[in-house]
């Protein structure tokens, strides 16, 4: 490279190097300078025509006048080029930076020869003689022009967004990751309920937790901008400033450093609550009767859709109802649709209120209805729905100025049995409904034969335990209880029989449960009180001994509020003693609510008489709540005396639940004890009490007074 650029180097004639020369001849290399130069260099009096004393020739470029032509005494004075309206302020520059003692630098705009308008920028500075004195000035002048346009066009393009983010109706935000707005238009500070932009930037500081209803759609926010880099149409739900709630829709992108770093999110909100009401309101219409309001056939089958998931999830049972007016059409036709209209609503409104909030009615047309009956526990729970239906439905009806009263017949279908999907389980309820027309209108019937013949004899049963009471056909058997220590009968348990007409002597364990169902129950519990103290004053009477009664409470009676009430009559009418009485509560009893049992416990506590947990070790896994129970006795369930002598584990519960018993100052009495080895061994564990077969088998009044006369 060196070798070539000394191959280069051009000489004069005389040998010598002809740049040297060239260099030497400095005005020579100024001028070139100059003349290269994009602008006009200048020295120039100060005064009012500026007039020139030397112009370089970029003159002519930036001007379109030869230099000649503004130097002293041409044509033209470099005051008359430059645009009226901006000398002053030239010379107020100029003169304000002499003052100064600096250079100047200024931007104007001259006329050029054409006649155009063409701004310059100028630097200069002052030009001393010896004294100080200003002599000339000298400075360089360049054309700006396209510089100013393209700025001016940036301003004009800043002042265009401006005003769309200043004027649009969608909410336009930056926010820092965190959830600080960085900026936001008047539009978003409208949406949220702000009155400016700046109320809402220093008011809403955490976006995650003071924006959103559900608190988690910040963070999905954010995934999705980490994920993709920005969101579409992301719609939620969001508290307004005045803390009403309304629905948006973000469109946002994630803005980044040159090295990828997150530096705030960007993007636009639009309040889609109108919207979102709108479909709310067009979705509900198409999912739902004009007339009741019910859900039509569609919802219906996306209901029985969701419900048969939940089923198999739950592996519990499903009842789909098919439910027809018995004498809709013949009223319809006969008193118009008008009439009709007003008792298919009736009939909407009774339908809905015999069902759970979260069971389904819908009229999937005509004088049809369907009800999807789900999480059922039993088939008596659902018998009892279905004829509360048909009780309900059959109420007279009052469509001015007349009375009607209608009936319906239902079908019904079960999953998983009948059916496992929605248009088998659909089609075999519509079967059943037509059996339930058939056998006669008002009944109803199952899809399978089974259920219907179980619970026809239920309802049977129900039926004619009805009228037991007033038949009289119950009667209290008494079973005693033996002290271990001492051998002497320490009290009796009242336990009911029924001798039905028709089915002979029928077990409690048949028929409480279904009484437990209704409100029988306490009709017969109150019987059974009354007739237990009545009694009592009567074997007092034959045998001069006053026995301890203990009666059976099933859970029904136990959480009805009248219970103390009823409790504190009948014992002040039958003038028993308060010590007298023990009522015996299942431990699966107080499972279901522990805490309202206390309560309740105390309440009877206080009215003196005893309290035993019956069924022990049966329902209730947690001991602790025995501490707070006023409880006298433990009864010892059967089933752990059943086989105590062949079973070890039993053996140990046994000794567990009798020392928890002492531990405690609680009285433990074994149930179904039926042999003398039995005996003998809860005797040796410390057990108090025992009842069972081995003493005596439950018997009657008469029975009893023998029994007890007969005792040493
Ligand atoms: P429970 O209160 O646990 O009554 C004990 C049951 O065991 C009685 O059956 C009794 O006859 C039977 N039993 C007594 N000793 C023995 C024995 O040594 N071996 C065997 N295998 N069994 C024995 P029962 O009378 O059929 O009563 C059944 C259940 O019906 C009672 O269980 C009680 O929960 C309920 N119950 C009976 N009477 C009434 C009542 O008046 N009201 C209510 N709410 N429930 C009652
Ligand atoms: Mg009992
Ligand atoms: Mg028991």
């Amino acid at each position: 490279m060196a070798l070539s650029a000394k191959k280069q180097i051009q000489y004069n004639d005389d040998g010598s190097p002809f740049i040297r020369d060239w260099l030497n001849n400095r005005e020579h290399i100024l001028n070139s300078l100059l003349s290269n130069l994009d602008g006009m260099a200048y020295c120039c009096l100060l005064d009012a025509h500026w007039t020139m004393l030397y112009i370089s020739e970029g003159c002519f470029p930036l001007t379109g006048y030869r230099p000649e032509d503004l130097m002293q005494g041409g044509r033209i004075t470099f005051e008359e080029i430059t645009f009226k309206e901006d000398r002053k302020h030239v010379r107020d520059s100029v003169q304000a930076a002499i003052n100064a003692h600096r250079p100047f630098d200024i931007e104007y705009r001259i006329i050029n020869s054409a006649g155009e308008l063409r701004w310059v920028s100028e630097r200069g500075k002052s030009i001393l003689n010896p004294q100080g004195g200003i002599e000339a000035l000298e400075g360089f002048i360049q054309d700006i022009t396209s510089k100013k346009q393209s700025e001016q066009a940036i301003l004009e393009a800043e002042q265009r967004y401006r005003s769309i983010f200043e004027n649009t109706v969608e909410g336009i935000f930056q926010t820092t990751q965190d959830g600080h707005y960085l900026s936001a238009n008047p539009a978003l500070a409208k949406i949220y309920g702000f009155n400016s932009p700046d109320e809402l930037i220093s008011n809403l500081n955490d976006i995650e937790k003071q924006l959103y209803v559900d608190k988690n759609k910040r963070k999905e926010f954010s995934e999705l901008m980490q994920l993709r880099g920005r969101v579409t149409n992301f719609e939620s739900q969001v508290y307004r400033r005045d803390g009403n709630i309304i629905w948006i829709s973000e469109n946002a992108r994630s803005v980044k450093d040159q090295n990828g770093n997150l530096l705030y999110y960007e993007g636009t909100v639009e309040d889609i609550t109108e919207r979102k009401e709108n479909t709310a309101i067009i979705e509900y219409q198409a999912t739902h009767d004009d007339l009741t309001g019910l859900p039509n056939r569609a919802l219906l089958k996306d209901r029985l859709h969701q419900a048969i998931r939940n089923a198999e999830r739950s592996q519990s049972q499903l009842a789909v109802v098919f439910v027809d007016l018995d004498q809709f059409k013949d009223i319809n036709d006969s008193m118009g649709h008008h009439v009709g209209d007003q008792l298919l609503v009736t009939m909407a409104e009774r339908l809905s209120s015999c069902i759970r909030d979260s069971d389904t009615v819908a009229r999937p047309g005509g004088d049809e209805f369907v009800l999807l009956l789900s999480n059922l526990h039993s088939i008596d729970a659902l018998s009892h729905t279905l004829q509360r239906i048909l009780v309900t439905v059959a109420q007279p009806c009052h469509i001015d100025p007349r009375e009607f009263v209608v009936t319906c017949s239902l079908g019904i279908s079960m999953f998983p049995d009948d059916g496992k999907d929605i248009d088998t389980l659909l089609k075999h309820a519509d079967n059943a409904m037509y059996k339930a027309k058939q056998a006669g209108k008002n009944n109803f019937q199952f899809y399978t034969r089974e259920l219907n013949a179980m619970l026809l004899e239920r309802l049977e049963l129900e039926y004619h335990l009805r009228r037991a009471i007033k038949n009289d056909e119950f009667e209290l058997y008494y079973q005693p209880k033996m002290c271990l220590y001492s051998g002497r009968i320490t009290g009796l348990e009242a336990l009911i029989r029924w001798h039905s007409p028709l089915q002979g002597m029928v077990s409690p364990a048949k028929f409480i449960p279904i009484a437990e169902e209704s409100v029988l129950i306490e009709q017969i519990g109150e019987w059974v009180l009354e007739e237990a103290c009545r009694q009592s004053v009567y074997l007092h009477q034959q045998t001069g001994h006053v026995l301890p009664i203990s009666i059976n409470i099933s859970p029904r009676q136990f959480y009805n509020p009248h219970l103390p009430e009823m409790i504190e009559q009948v014992m002040a009418q039958s003038h028993l003693h308060p010590s007298c009485l023990e009522l015996e509560i299942t431990e699966g009893t107080l499972v279901s609510q522990p805490s309202k049992f206390t309560d309740i416990l105390k309440r009877l506590k206080s009215l003196g008489i005893r309290l035993a947990i019956d069924d022990f070790g049966t329902g209730y896994s947690s001991m602790s709540y025995l501490k707070s129970f006023p409880i006298d006795h433990l009864k010892i369930d059967q089933s752990f005396v059943r086989n105590l002598e062949e079973d070890t584990a039993d053996q140990a519960i046994l000794r567990a639940i009798v020392a928890l018993g002492k531990n405690l100052g609680l009285k433990v009495i074994a149930e179904g004890v039926e042999t003398e080895s039995q005996k003998n061994f809860l005797a040796a564990i410390g057990c108090d009490q025992i009842q069972g077969y081995l003493l005596s088998r439950p018997m009657s009044m008469k029975d009893l007074v023998e029994f007890i006369n007969a005792r040493p």
